[in-house]
């Protein structure tokens, strides 16, 4: 089943986030789509369907609003949605035929790496993870069974920012796609597509749904024959999303646009505190000029994000006893949602990466700012950093 991704494209990015994929109930005119709950779908005569849909599985009108919705804000033709952000990167490896690698940028979310080096190596799937940061560097060291570049930007939890353009014309050059993380960034501050990727994946689980309050992962492309692969791999593998949980991401994109800016905003506030306190050896957000990666942000981004990381002087015991004590900061696993989360990705969402060329910083920090007042904040974490000897 194809969704039609196309209308209302003339319009504005916080527009199409409202309407896109999401006609009022042309029976009762409501203007919310309707969290459509039938398995299963009336045939006039066998084989012939009336609204298209046949099987909950298969297709579902809630998920097909959604998905239009979301390839609407990639500027994509397509999007295929999953349960989780881990079963749509699921059904991207798929696609990369045993004896062949992929090369996957060497920071990432913990997850990510696991499914890649621990599941789908069993597979015959190999791998290269490889700093992005150079792509000259990329096509120098070009492994021949190479078909596919999986990279997030900006990374988690470093938040280093690659250059989707020079990386995706090395990719091509060799035959390979490439496949973009974009859960940090958002449509609403980076667009992929827009830069030469193939695929973008999200973890919806964060700030497209927004909320901590939904599971879920979506691809999107305009290469047609990828959607249809994707496509099919939804349906035979089967691991869809819910009605509801396909409503709820849709509900969160129509503020995505809002929340990206007030998130956007409060970790600019956050990180310059955090720069000018003497706990704090170093500040990773890509809005800061002093980022390493600034440059490219700026580039190919139109706002920095809600994720700021830092490194404590004090080492790790330091970074542990930070995020043990801030308040308003809650001490969790995830990001992206309104409220504002603090973790140690060492010891938490990075710990499947200990020992790997993924190994993150124990010293290091990761904050998700959320959308409450700045101030407060930016107090509750100097509080916390301040009781630090
Ligand atoms: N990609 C990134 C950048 C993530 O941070 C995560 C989870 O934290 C995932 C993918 C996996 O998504 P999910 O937890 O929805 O399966």
């Amino acid at each position: 089943m194809s969704t039609d991704a196309t209308p209302g494209r003339a319009h504005g990015f916080a527009t199409r986030a409202i309407h896109a994929g999401q006609p009022h109930d042309p029976i009762t005119g409501a203007v919310v789509t309707p969290i459509s709950l039938a398995t299963t779908f009336a045939q006039p005569e066998v084989g012939e369907l009336m609204g298209g849909f046949e099987y909950g599985r298969t297709g579902n009108p809630t998920r097909v609003a959604y998905e239009a919705c979301l390839a609407s804000l990639e500027g994509g033709t397509d999007a295929v949605a999953f349960a989780s952000g881990l079963s749509a990167e699921d059904a991207l490896l798929r696609l990369v035929a045993p004896g062949s690698r992929i090369v996957l940028g060497d920071d990432a979310y913990g997850g990510t790496y696991r499914l890649i080096s621990a599941v789908h190596a069993v597979e015959g799937r190999d791998h290269l993870a490889f700093d992005l940061t150079d792509p000259g560097k990329l096509e120098a060291n070009w492994p021949d069974d190479a078909t596919m570049v999986w990279l997030e930007t900006p990374t988690n939890p470093l938040l280093t920012c690659l250059d989707i353009t020079a990386i995706a014309e090395v990719a091509h050059a060799h035959g390979a796609i490439l496949v973009v993380d974009n859960t940090f960034a958002t449509p609403a501050l980076q667009r992929p597509l827009e830069h030469g990727a193939d695929v973008v994946v999200h973890s919806a689980t964060k700030y497209l749904g927004g909320h901590s309050d939904v599971v879920g992962g979506i691809v999107a492309t305009s290469d047609e024959e990828l959607a249809q692969r994707l496509r099919y791999l939804q349906n035979a593998v089967g691991a869809v999303p819910s009605p509801f949980d396909c409503y709820l991401v849709l509900r969160g994109l129509k503020t995505l646009d809002v929340r990206m800016e007030r998130h956007s905003a409060n970790a600019a506030v956050i990180a310059e505190a955090l720069q000018a306190h003497p706990q704090v050896e170093r500040v990773r957000y890509p809005g800061l000029e002093s980022h390493p990666t600034h440059r490219v942000a700026a580039r190919q981004m139109s706002g920095f994000g809600g994720m700021v990381s830092f490194e404590c002087r004090g080492g790790e015991a330091a970074a542990l006893e930070v995020v043990s004590h801030t308040e308003l900061f809650t001490l969790a696993e995830s990001l992206g949602a309104v409220e504002s989360l603090i973790e140690h990705p060492g010891r938490m969402t990075h710990a499947s990466a200990a020992g790997s060329p993924l190994e993150v910083p124990a010293s290091l920090v990761r904050c998700s700012v959320g959308i409450e007042d700045a101030a407060d904040l930016v107090a509750d974490l100097t509080a916390a950093l301040d009781r630090l000897p």
